[in-house]
């Protein structure tokens, strides 16, 4: 092991260079055991006592838990926490190497580079400052698997309640603003299957196409609802939104249609819990189609991701706020903040990077954004830890 520790530019082009990209399809799916691998060793070299948590069935992945501590006794505690792993990449659009750095025009070009290896660097950058003086909390550098996919990294530290913190900064590309609030995000599918039939005589099959005209009947009228019900103006679109993506059924127009199925999906607002949502349209789709010759079977295609939202008025986010120069806004995208707030974690996300530059072909992280990165970093710590 490394008894020095890599350049800040050494270290990027390093966790650019392992590659852990995240996918549903099994094909392209890698694990990220070599990117905790580096950080863990550079994070041991400053003094930080470091657990791997593989994730449950699936060895080639694991969150990493660093921390860096005095002793005595520590009910508080700052995390900056990153995901490890990216999205897939299509190799023909970079200009260069998607996992060779590449340093040119004052930014730093690689898969990850903003989303969010980039983080990890910055993180540790800060945390050097600290490292030999006496904290009174404990600063924790966190690393998580899957958040790009299944979010099972986070769902695994919610199982562990790991790690125990007061406070927890998520360094996704936020161009240095504090983030308080975003949306939630389920996936959705409906699959009904009726009786198919010679279409000249309808009472010899089931239409399961007309079935699903009233599940749809059914799907608007719940978001009319809920677009009354739920308003927030902190958000560009200040509703509940819910968009019908994609419908196949049947095969011919002289057949009575045997099955139909849609997919959708929804963005709930802060308040608006996954599980209430889900047991409500569930109830009111099987209301809606209450036929004996026709099942309709309705549930997520994924798990989903919860909104969130972080009280303004906390310590977290009024720190953060003084510190960049910002007010805490709310963005579009869905990240683990739900998952540390779920642990009793003030939580709010702030990073160097730009969403614009992230899951784009020549990714890069702005040169100029470090060094701010890095002193907002650095007065969290002091803040939070000394
Ligand atoms: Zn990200």
């Amino acid at each position: 092991m490394a008894d020095t520790l890599p350049t800040l530019k050494q270290q990027l082009a390093q966790l650019v260079a392992s590659p852990s990209v995240s996918a549903t399809d099994p094909k392209l799916d890698m694990g990220n055991r070599g990117v905790v691998d580096l950080l863990a060793a550079w994070l041991e070299t400053l003094g930080f006592s470091v657990e791997l948590m593989p994730l449950p069935g699936q060895p080639h992945k694991a969150n990493m838990i660093a921390t860096l501590s005095s002793g005595g006794p520590a009910d508080g505690g700052l995390v900056l926490a990153g995901h490890t792993d990216t999205v897939p990449y299509d190799d023909g659009r970079w200009q260069s190497d998607p996992f060779k750095l590449d340093d040119r025009d004052n930014r730093f070009y690689g898969l990850g580079s903003t989303d969010m290896k980039g983080f990890f660097p910055i993180a540790i950058e800060a945390a050097r400052t600290f490292v030999g003086k006496p904290l009174r909390q404990p600063l924790i550098i966190l690393a998580t698997a899957d958040e790009e996919t299944s979010m099972d990294g986070a769902r695994a530290l919610v199982e562990a309640a790991r790690p125990r913190a007061r406070y927890a900064v998520i360094g996704e590309p936020t161009g240095l603003k504090p983030i308080h609030m975003h949306k939630g995000m389920m996936m959705e599918s409906i699959r009904i299957t009726g009786r198919a039939g010679h279409s000249s005589n309808p009472a010899l099959g089931a239409s399961a196409l007309e079935a699903m005209h009233d599940a749809i009947s059914t799907l608007l009228r719940v978001r009319a609802e809920w677009q009354a019900q739920y308003r927030n103006p902190g958000f560009a679109v200040p509703v509940p939104t819910m968009n019908l993506g994609c419908i196949h059924g049947g095969d011919n127009p002289n057949r009575i249609c045997g099955h139909a199925e849609l997919q959708f999906d929804v963005r709930p607002l802060p308040g608006m819990p996954l599980d209430e949502l889900r047991a409500e349209l569930d109830r009111r789709l099987h209301a809606a189609v209450a036929d004996e010759k026709i099942s309709l079977e309705y549930g997520p295609i994924f798990r989903g991701t919860e909104a969130f939202a972080q009280e303004r008025t906390a310590e977290l986010v009024r720190v953060a706020e003084k510190l960049t120069g910002h007010s805490a806004e709310s963005v579009a995208f869905a990240t683990e903040a739900p998952y540390f707030k779920s642990m009793g974690m003030d939580t709010i996300v702030l990073g160097p990077g730009d969403i614009d530059q992230a899951h784009q072909p020549d990714e890069y992280l702005g040169q100029d954004r470090i060094q701010p990165m890095v002193k907002v970093l650095e007065g969290l710590i002091a803040q939070f830890c000394l």
